[in-house]
């Protein structure tokens, strides 16, 4: 990056309508600071340690602040305060957003790379958030952690591996009768039958499939939303790499 792209770090939009109209949630000046120290932090520490391609301001509004809450549907703004667990948190999306928008939920943001939970954790002190913890540890170890294994009631996976391994990686973390959800891009009617197939296998099936598009550049998003019906045979999730390596 040259000094003539470098983004203005002040300069994230509030967008509150947008807000409103798509998620019935909207910013309070607080969290709009938190997003705004989010953002800078992010592109700030995107020098040296490579986190996203996304730096402009409004790019970084709709495809990592926006997606991260829109995945979540209704329950952004109707549910009751829930366990969540971010699976391959990266900088921090959907989780750190998440941890702004509902300061009653308690959020674990889980990633394998320590100098990503590194940032995140900085971030999360930086802002105040009191309701993230973060973990450096490969997903399919906690999945056969007792501490980890069927505790959350909400599972997140945004941009971490083919949706069959998501949700080998999500399903065992998540209690009975909890959600899954996988943010996805473009979502094919074959990607569902397989799916459902790979589900199955967890004690999982596939609940809804949630298609919308962004607001700023009408890209296409599906949130496939995995309700846990049983319990996970002990046998999943399979060893470090193997899902990826031979996915259900
Ligand atoms: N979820 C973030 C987002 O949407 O911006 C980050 C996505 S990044 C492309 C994928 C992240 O998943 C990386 O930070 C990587 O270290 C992590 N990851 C991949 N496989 C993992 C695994 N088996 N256990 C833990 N983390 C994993």
């Amino acid at each position: 990056m040259n000094a003539s792209e470098i983004p203005d770090l002040n300069s994230l939009p509030a967008l509150n309508e947008i807000w409103q109209q798509t998620t019935e949630w909207c910013p309070t000046e607080i969290q709009q600071f938190q997003l705004q120290s989010l953002y800078t932090a992010v592109i700030t520490a995107n020098k040296t340690l490579n986190l996203t391609r996304i730096t402009e301001p409004e790019e970084f509004w709709e495809k990592h602040l926006w997606d991260s809450l829109r995945g979540v549907g209704d329950l952004i703004q109707n549910s009751t305060p829930l366990q969540v667990i971010d699976i391959g948190t990266g900088a921090g999306f959907p989780g750190l957003p998440l941890a702004i928008a509902r300061t009653d939920w308690q959020l674990t943001l889980v990633d394998s790379t320590a100098k990503k939970i590194g940032f995140v954790e900085s971030i999360a002190s930086e802002i105040g958030l009191k309701n993230v913890r973060s973990l450096v540890s490969r997903i399919e170890e906690l999945g056969q952690d007792r501490q980890h294994r069927h505790q959350s009631d909400l599972a997140l996976i945004r941009a971490v591996a083919s949706a069959n391994v998501c949700a080998e990686y999500a399903l065992p973390l998540v209690k009975l009768g909890g959600t899954a959800i996988l943010y996805r891009g473009n979502w094919t009617e074959a990607e569902t039958e397989s799916l459902e197939l790979a589900v199955a296998k967890l004690g999982g099936e596939i609940a809804k499939i949630d298609r919308f598009t962004t607001p700023i550049s009408n890209s296409i998003r599906h949130c496939i939303w995995l309700r846990k019906a049983a319990d996970t045979h002990p046998y999943y999730p399979r060893a470090v790499g193997i899902p990826n390596l031979k996915p259900l």
